[in-house]
């Protein structure tokens, strides 16, 4: 079965270029979760493409179904008299209610595809010996990759947001993936918010999450994983600030209080997510990054399944 793979992160986390990397690792490696290319025998099975981002100017890969075919955002503001937030949300509004003709196309493209009839062969063809090659056939899509809007808020809070996730969750397994700025995250206040932010994703969409720590090229992730498993290094780092004053990040007494509070608490949300260090940039990470969303995959059969299905 497909798995999709929804990207969601801030404006500038770099989605858009985690999925020009995500579409070109698909194409050029049959196993995904390896780092081995495609030697040209062993054709790779390539990704179907959404695009909910209504407001993109450019993308970088085709979409096979894209936003901006159905709805024009800049008229939408128009006509409606919006600014670019309620824009987005009208745009997700209209497109929402075409969720059925879109898990439609989904579902054809990810069947497996069927057996074609052998064209007749020719009494000449057959006399003389040729033989008819069979017609080429489109492999069965594994992998739905969506791009969402940078502005989370509106994507995650909004009921037509809801409404495609839902949809989508409900015909495929469907996996979070959570862009995060790597270098933009080292200090120990932005990094807490950033994972507060994850962990009111995780809950409000009840989808099974990989955190994706982006950019390792200019900024190695190695110590956001190590926060989120060793306690006492996130403490040891909330002290050095405290004790620098040169940092925004731990500061008052106030402010390390707390931060040491919900660290503890957010322990328990790390359990239930994978973390990978990946460069959209340079393809660093993408065969963990696979390795994770088939691990995400059957956690989202086994666990998540039966509850969304006890829920409707
Ligand atoms: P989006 O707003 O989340 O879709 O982010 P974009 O994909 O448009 O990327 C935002 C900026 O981050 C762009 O300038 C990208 O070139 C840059 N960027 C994205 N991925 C990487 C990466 O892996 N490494 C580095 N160094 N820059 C990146
Ligand atoms: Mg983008």
């Amino acid at each position: 079965a497909p798995v999709s793979i929804v990207c969601i992160g801030m404006a500038g986390s770099g989605k858009t270029t985690f999925m020009q990397r995500l579409v070109s690792h698909l194409y050029t490696h049959p196993d995904p979760t390896s780092s081995t290319p495609a030697v040209s025998k062993t054709p790779a099975a390539p990704p179907y493409i959404l695009n909910l981002d209504p407001a993109v100017h450019h993308v970088p890969f085709q979409p096979n179904i894209d936003i901006r075919d159905s709805v024009n955002y800049k008229e939408v503001m128009k006509q409606f008299n919006l600014g670019p937030n309620g824009g987005i949300l009208t745009s997700l509004n209209l497109f929402a209610t075409k969720i059925d003709q879109v898990i439609g196309l989904l579902e054809k493209r990810t069947a497996p595809p069927e057996p074609t009839p052998v064209p007749e062969q020719s009494t000449a063809d057959f006399m003389a010996g040729k033989s008819t090659p069979p017609p080429a056939q489109k492999p069965a899509v594994k992998h739905i990759l969506v791009d969402t809007p940078g502005q989370i808020e509106v994507f995650v809070w909004s009921a037509s947001g809801e409404i495609l996730l839902s949809s989508l969750a409900s015909t495929f397994p469907t996996v979070i993936a959570y862009i995060i700025d790597t270098p933009r995250t080292t200090s120990t206040s932005t990094f807490m918010s950033n994972m507060l932010y994850a962990c009111s994703i995780l809950y409000k969409t009840k989808l099974p999450m990989i955190l994706v720590f982006n950019k390792t090229d200019a900024q190695d992730a190695t110590f956001a994983k190590e926060w989120m498993t060793d306690f006492e290094a996130f403490q040891a780092a909330l002290n050095s600030e405290e004790n620098n004053p040169e940092t925004l990040g731990g500061g008052s007494g106030y402010m390390s209080s707390l931060l040491n509070s919900m660290s503890l608490v957010l322990d328990e949300f790390y359990k239930h997510l994978s973390v990978v260090g990946v460069s959209a940039m340079t393809g660093d990470g993408m065969d963990e990054f696979f390795t994770s969303v088939e691990g995400k995959k059957q956690e989202f059969l086994r666990d998540y399944k039966p509850e969304l299905e006890r829920r409707q």
